[in-house]
């Protein structure tokens, strides 16, 4: 039985992981947040609107390394790549989930991810993982010159990063599918005089309200037919599971940098 420790553990996708984790069959081994939250020392089973587990939220970050087997990371891009780097010192995988990282954040967890399994994914669902997938083959075969590509998100209000991770992730499926780097054709802001569209761009939009858990569209748009895929989440319970089922394969996998494909087997 996999123990699973949970960082951010009173959060929206926090409390969603003790569930999934408890259906899931795992053992929790621990739950941190931030010194002085509200949730510190409230049972975990509690916080997941379950029964108590006898297990209290601490802020004790390398106590839960060292009891878990595998820990979960959904917290604030400030704080991953610490959580990064206790992995690679305790050899403890770790699941991140934790999006809106920078390039050096990020570089902090290649570099944690020498020494130990790390799978990260901007979103845990199979759908969105599958929605990738058709999105680099149809990006392959509608070239550039006819089809314009536009990914379209809409998230909660309390979102704090935008374009969304996994907005990004399609866009970046999309680029990769017509062989062209992201950075060097993505469209992330128009406002004002933007002029007329660039041929080959992606172009990125993003909407905020409500309580939205998370909508992504990848628009192919040509003269006289436009081509839509879409994911709609309705349950961030879906991304809770994805991510424990991450946790559970990589609890003993060998060192390096894995994505929600390697572990559903779709790339
Ligand atoms: P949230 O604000 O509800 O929860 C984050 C929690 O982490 C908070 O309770 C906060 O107190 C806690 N936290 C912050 N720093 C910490 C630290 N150093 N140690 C312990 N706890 C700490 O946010 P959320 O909606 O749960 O989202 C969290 C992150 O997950 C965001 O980056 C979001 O974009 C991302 N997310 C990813 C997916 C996915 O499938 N990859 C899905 C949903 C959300």
């Amino acid at each position: 039985m996999t123990s699973i420790g949970i960082l951010g553990c009173a959060g929206r996708m926090g409390r969603s992981l003790i569930a999934a984790g408890l259906d899931a069959g795992a053992t929790i081994a621990g739950g941190t947040e931030r010194p002085g939250a509200p949730a510190q020392g409230i049972d975990l089973g509690t916080l997941a609107g379950r029964e108590p587990i006898g297990v209290f939220v601490t802020d004790d970050t390398p106590a839960l390394f060292a009891a878990a087997d595998v820990v979960i990371d959904f917290t604030a891009p400030v704080a991953a790549p610490s959580h990064a780097t206790m992995a690679g010192k305790t050899g403890k995988a770790l699941v991140i989930g934790t999006t809106g990282l920078s390039a050096d954040q990020q570089a902090a967890i290649a570099a944690a991810a020498a020494h130990v399994a790390i799978v990260q994914a901007a979103n845990f669902s199979l759908g969105v993982n599958l929605l990738a997938a058709l999105t680099r083959k149809v990006a392959a075969v509608l070239g550039p010159a006819q089809w314009d590509i536009e990914v379209v998100e809409m998230h909660h209000r309390h979102k704090v990063d935008a374009p969304s991770g996994t907005a990004l992730a399609l866009g970046r499926a999309a680029a990769e599918g017509r062989g062209v780097d992201l950075d060097a054709v993505s469209d992330r802001v128009r406002d004002g005089h933007t002029g007329a569209r660039t041929a080959g761009n992606i172009g990125f939009a993003t909407l905020r309200g409500g309580d939205v858990v998370g909508e992504h569209s990848v628009i192919f748009a040509a003269d006289g037919e436009r081509l839509e895929l879409t994911h709609k989440a309705t349950d961030r319970g879906i991304f809770a599971r994805g991510a424990v089922h991450a946790a559970i394969w990589a609890a003993d996998k060998p060192a390096g940098i894995y994505d929600m494909a390697d572990v559903l087997d779709i790339g």
